[in-house]
């Protein structure tokens, strides 16, 4: 297919896509998925071998954000039965973290829920950043705390953050449609701030949440102009109790194109399978390994992901091996900064999620092969899944064990 080979031939020179080179990604069949995932997968290999990064969550406060993002399970109004508690003793998030980095965790991500950070907050949040790095010295700790003020990221640059995740989400024309609170620009705005700290920034998407073709590779597009070095693409949990509950429009075909043409428009960047995989991606997870270089391990903030064990089994099974401490993530022309944003997180899903407008329009076309419109997978009519969706109950705030 010359799509694929002209893609190839992008991403081994760090050339970005066309629009509509991205869109016929989007567009092609069923029938093409397996040559689809192999073109990126040389892709994703010559720039990150076959290593796969661990990353792992802790949900710092959980809950009752004033908020009102529509994929969030932590919303406002969200009638989802997840686990609600205030903040984390620093000595509590770092046992938390501690099983993460036990099952192989090169990064721990410490998210919170809310709009953002007080100055008070960050104190707290620089009192654990430092307990973490007191117990597991080799760690990369990324945070993801909302948006930030003036002088937020600073501090926690200081206090030895490495990363800081803020997800645009969807595309700017579709923003609105999801959250009213805050805007796009001011996510924009956080990111920025990050990397004006000199934190490794981190920035991703939702997708399923009813967008188009067009609203995907827009957010695509627009997350490679910010330049994070990590991009975690999370697939809606439609949570019970939240406004997009309802909204099952991935297959895992669908998800695999998706991931393959983040691949080919941020071809260098740590590309993150984040909350969503398990539900949507089901049986097929092993195919993303060939198109994504990270997940994270365990839970997600409010939902349950697969067991840690099962994820390790799944990347040596696929011939794939867990990055070790010693290792730099990103390439050597990307690598000035400690590792590859985080990206599950707080304003940005892992582990929750639903939300959009709905505007599935039929894909473009100008691109030769583009068959098969997606258009007709996503909202195709699946049945809700609501049986794989499992609330988490373990991990950080309760009694029970984590996950990893
Ligand atoms: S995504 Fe973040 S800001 Fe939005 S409702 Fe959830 S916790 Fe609050």
């Amino acid at each position: 297919m010359d799509l694929l080979n002209t893609l190839v031939d992008k991403g081994l020179r760090r050339e970005l896509p066309s629009r509509e080179e991205a869109l016929a990604v989007l567009a092609t069949s069923d029938d093409d998925l397996l040559d689809v995932v192999a073109a990126a997968g040389k892709v994703r290999r010559k720039w990150f071998g076959r290593r796969v990064k661990l990353n792992y969550l802790v949900n710092l406060k959980s809950g009752l954000c004033p908020e009102d993002c529509s994929y969030c399970s932590q919303r406002l109004g969200s009638k989802a039965e997840i686990l609600k508690y205030t903040w984390l003793k620093p000595e509590d998030a770092s046992k938390a973290a501690a099983a993460g980095v036990a099952g192989g965790a090169k990064r721990v991500c410490l998210v919170a829920s809310g709009r953002g950070p007080t100055d008070r907050d960050i104190d707290r949040v620089s009192k654990t950043i430092e307990a973490i790095k007191e117990q597991n010295e080799d760690v990369e700790v990324c945070a993801c705390l909302g948006l930030l003020s003036a002088g937020q990221a600073e501090r926690l640059r200081e206090a030895g953050a490495d990363a800081y995740n803020h997800n645009l989400n969807t595309s700017e024309a579709t923003y609105g449609g999801i959250t009213t609170t805050h805007t796009y620009a001011d996510r924009v705005d956080t990111v920025q701030q990050a990397q004006a700290a000199g934190m490794s920034a981190c920035s991703g998407l939702i997708a399923g949440m009813g967008e188009s073709d067009e609203d995907l590779v827009d957010v695509v597009f627009s997350l490679r102009d910010l330049d994070p070095d990590s991009v975690p693409v999370n697939f809606l949990i439609p949570f019970e109790g939240t406004p997009l509950a309802k909204e099952w429009n991935l297959t895992p075909q669908r998800a695999l194109r998706i991931l393959a043409m983040v691949r080919f428009v941020c071809p260098d960047v740590e590309v993150r399978l984040a909350g969503g995989r398990e539900v949507h991606l089901r049986s097929m997870q092993p195919l993303a390994l060939h198109l994504v270089n990270s997940i994270f391990l365990g839970d997600y903030l409010t939902s349950e992901g697969q067991e840690g064990k099962a994820d390790l089994d799944m990347i040596a099974d696929a011939g794939f091996e867990v990055e070790g401490a010693g290792t730099t993530t990103l390439p050597a022309h990307r690598a000035d900064v400690a590792g590859a944003g985080c990206g599950g997180g707080s304003c940005g899903p892992c582990g929750d999620d639903s939300a959009v407008p709905a505007a599935a329009e039929a894909p473009v076309a100008a691109v030769a092969e583009a068959e098969a419109p997606v258009a007709e997978a996503v909202g195709a009519g699946q049945d809700a899944r609501t049986d794989l969706v499992a609330v988490r109950r373990r991990g950080a705030g309760t009694d029970l064990p984590p996950n990893a």
